[in-house]
């Protein structure tokens, strides 16, 4: 029933589509903000802030956990954000969805070990050219069936909450000695 509930409203939204509304639309994008790993808080005027620019990322908010996480294993985060790029003809229905923290090098991958489901490194770019990246990344396509505890924000919420759980099960120390170890 609740499957059927879902696909009515969605038909109910498909009538209603206005034309102009089938090109693809950011609807989400939040905005990056400057974050000190050693304070733990964000900065909002540079000069402000004493710490040295080492210590700053630009951080979405709903990431902080995962960049705090990250640094206390010796990775340090340069960039932690989040995107949901409306994909759909019919507004709200399907997205895709990135969550992606920039390390700003490059790492053995035995150090984290295996990602979770759906997390991937990103060490090159698709393109000819293949840039150089330093990225572990989460990138889904999700489909907005129309429940009523499901939204995109909380499906972006969940991966982040999934990448944090999973730096729960490293060991800190383990992940930081190794990355000395293997530092050349
Ligand atoms: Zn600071």
């Amino acid at each position: 029933m609740t499957i059927y509930h879902s696909w009515f409203k969605l038909f109910g939204l498909l009538a209603k589509a206005d034309k102009t509304d089938l090109r693809e639309e950011i609807i989400v994008e939040n905005v990056s903000r400057l974050y000190c790993m050693a304070c733990r808080e964000f900065v909002p005027v540079r000069d402000n802030h004493e710490c040295p620019s080492e210590y700053f990322a630009a951080v979405d908010r709903e990431m902080v956990g995962i960049v705090d996480r990250l640094y206390k294993m010796g990775i340090t985060p340069m960039i932690a954000v989040w995107s949901a790029i409306d994909m759909s003809d019919v507004k709200d229905f399907e997205y895709l969805l990135t969550v992606k923290v920039d390390i700003g090098r490059r790492i053995c991958e035995a150090v984290l070990g295996e990602l979770p489901a759906g997390w991937k490194y990103h060490w090159e770019t698709v393109t000819p050219d293949k840039t150089e990246l330093h990225m572990i990344a989460c990138v889904e396509r999700w489909y907005n069936f129309g429940f009523e505890d499901e939204s995109v924000e909380t499906r972006i919420y969940e991966l982040i909450k999934q990448f944090e759980d999973y730096l729960d099960t490293r060991d800190c120390e383990a992940v930081k000695a190794l990355l000395i170890l293997l530092e050349v």
